[in-house]
């Protein structure tokens, strides 16, 4: 079994997610007392959202970049980013290492393929919506992605900062979020991207007949597949 790199803490109520999902694979895959080997990275993520604010962009690939090191030093056989927002700065981040990245959008593209999803919403911070880093990942796959309205973008930004990140779960939110991801149905879409970590906190899909895509499950299998590669081979 290959050790997992975990960089963390984008918020660390997802993190935890990760942490849970990776062990519960490993045991689904090992059965009895195996779990992951894992090493975790967790950083302040107040420093990270202010840098994001900020537009800084360069001084968190900085940060994250010298996190992942350390995962590298550590023993880590390669690195999972626990939150899609900050795969902006992948490529940066990637560049220091010699140990490979498992990025979330090609983990996510390649579950949409293999379920014949070609038309999907978005879901996810306004940077992740909204920028180009993310959707050209999916789109370069074939991948035609539908972002919520301008208001609506507002409200799923607005919650993930100002309550998901903060353990702050309301249903009033969820009620939102279910109302959107209608809307992105009606449009076309034929599922959509859980593509925050903590939108699965929110809603799951026994809220919606709509197809979701929770990134954080998703990536999580992803490294829990590739830590496990060559003990199939
Ligand atoms: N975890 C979130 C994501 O997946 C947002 C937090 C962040 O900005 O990193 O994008």
């Amino acid at each position: 079994m290959q050790t997992i790199g975990l960089l963390g803490g984008m918020s660390w109520e997802s993190t935890q997610s990760y942490y849970a999902a990776i062990n519960q694979g490993i045991k689904q895959q090992l059965g009895g007392l195996h779990s992951a080997k894992l090493v975790l990275y967790s950083v302040d993520f107040a420093e990270i959202e202010a840098l994001q604010q900020r537009g800084d962009w360069q001084a968190a690939a900085d940060i994250l970049g010298h996190a992942a090191l350390s995962l590298q030093n550590a023993g880590a056989d390669f690195l999972v980013i626990a939150t899609n927002t900050m795969h902006k700065v992948a490529d940066e981040i990637q560049a220091q290492l010699r140990i490979p990245l498992l990025h979330i959008a090609d983990a996510t593209a390649a579950m949409l393929l293999q379920q014949g999803v070609t038309r999907v919403g978005l879901l996810g911070t306004a940077f992740t919506m909204e920028q180009r880093f993310y959707r050209e990942r999916l789109e370069n796959q074939g991948i035609e992605v539908l972002i919520p309205h301008a208001d609506e973008r507002n409200d799923v930004h607005r919650v993930i900062y100002a309550e998901l990140c903060l353990g702050d779960i309301r249903n009033s939110s969820r009620a939102r979020y279910l109302e959107i991801i209608k809307n992105l149905s009606e449009r076309g879409a034929q599922g959509v991207i859980l593509g925050c970590t903590e939108i699965g906190l929110l809603v799951n899909q026994n809220d919606t007949k709509t197809p979701l895509y929770d990134t954080a499950i998703i990536h999580a299998d992803a490294a829990v597949n590739k830590a496990l590669a060559e003990v199939r081979d």
